[in-house]
């Protein structure tokens, strides 16, 4: 199965997972065509395989007809000079990423207790992660949880857990300082690709005032006005259709899947059932510790991604107000997203005008990046296996 047989994949569902992609999703299959000069024709092999591959392209554009998220995925792309996408092989960090990395040592964040503000409540201490203010705010409540070692890419899943915990125990300790304070939106940028402005690994935490920020507004007011035009729960019926079209991994207890409109290459999404509907309890973050963890673990060993966004976001916390009007947040999951921001040694940025204003472009396949995790997750659990007998 590939992203481009997606319409056939679609029509073959049964009546009910059928009904529900269509009323999620609207796909636009099309083809574009080249004609070029004899003089290309080298090159065009070299770069695409063969001259014919390139003569006429299929594009498939996926969009969701609710939230207004679409992907164009044309897996030429992929290939193309420059395109800055990982490749799926058995990767370790490249010896010139692996080198700059060990040349920003010593970075504030190695000292983070003498070169790190703290918050006026002070500084939540995990097992690997330790808190501090960010010294210029992008929110009334921002701030880092700084990790205990200076590779971004040293992660496993003891430091995920940590980072869920500590990052709870954060929004908790704001929250008592400040009632007002309930959206709690936790972000992952792992190396200047992606945005990170130190190299030491590190998550960042807000905890919003009045409102979400404004993608997770837009997510709850999509999912609102689903529910009511349809009767249907958005965030069951969005994961029902990954899973009918084999999209999907897990366990059951957490939605694990890849995205059909992802905003950048292999998005990667998770949602679970808060404890109480519509409100998040902090310490409930560690639901997602082992998924979340596994995603990164496949995603950096077996896609070789080194650059990557991520980010954690549900409901708000309660409030002692007795007239919260919270029914908004009905049915809101607790939700982690992940993209690959592609090679991170890379000239050019991944992002540009059409994703900013567009639609984003994609190289990567979902059902490919499904099957890489489905498999790496199998044969882990069959590792464990043998590791019992
Ligand atoms: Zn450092």
């Amino acid at each position: 199965m590939q992203i481009d047989q997606l319409p056939d994949a679609i029509a073959a569902l049964p009546a009910e997972e059928r009904a529900l992609a269509d009323r999620l999703f609207r796909v636009v299959v099309t083809e574009g065509a080249i004609v070029p000069p004899p003089e290309m024709a080298p090159w065009l092999e070299r770069t695409f395989g063969s001259v014919e591959a390139t003569l006429r392209q299929r594009i498939v554009r996926v969009t969701n007809r609710w939230t207004f998220e679409g992907a164009t995925f044309n897996p030429l792309r992929s290939r193309r000079p420059g395109s800055g996408t990982t490749q799926a092989a058995p990767a370790t960090p490249p010896a010139e990423l692996r080198e700059r990395i060990e040349r920003s040592s010593g970075d504030d964040f190695c000292d983070p207790e003498h070169r790190t503000p703290a918050d006026t409540f002070g500084r939540i201490s995990g097992r690997h992660v330790i808190t501090a203010a960010n010294v210029a705010k992008a929110d009334g409540w921002h701030s880092v949880g700084v990790f205990d070692r200076h590779d971004p890419l040293a992660i496993d899943d003891d430091l995920v857990a940590d980072i869920l915990a500590t990052g709870g125990e954060w929004a908790s300790r704001a929250h008592a300082s400040d009632a007002d304070a309930r959206y709690f939106f936790l972000l992952w940028n792992c190396l200047w690709r992606a945005g990170a402005s130190l190299v030491h690994g590190h998550i960042q935490m807000t905890l919003s005032h009045s409102m979400a920020h404004a993608r997770v507004e837009l997510l709850r007011a999509a999912a609102q006005r689903y529910s009511q035009e349809t009767g249907g729960d958005y965030f069951a019926d969005l994961a029902a259709v990954h899973t009918a079209l084999g999209l999907a991994v897990g366990d059951g207890k957490v939605e694990w899947f890849a995205s059909l409109t992802p905003v950048k290459e292999r998005e990667i999404v998770l949602f679970a059932p808060t404890y109480q509907d519509g409100i998040l309890e902090p310490a409930e973050l560690g639901t997602l510790a082992e998924p979340l963890a596994e995603t990164l673990r496949v995603a950096q060993e077996q896609m070789g991604v080194f650059a990557f966004n991520a980010s954690v976001y549900g409901p708000p916390l309660a409030t002692s107000s007795a007239n919260n009007a919270d029914d908004d947040w009905r049915g809101f999951p607790l939700v982690a997203r992940f993209v690959d921001r592609g090679n991170p040694l890379a000239p050019t940025s991944d992002i540009a005008a059409l994703e900013l204003y567009g639609s984003s472009v994609i190289a990567s396949d979902p059902f490919d990046v499904v099957r890489t995790l489905q498999a790496a997750i199998q044969a882990g659990d069959d590792n464990e296996d043998d590791d019992s007998l």
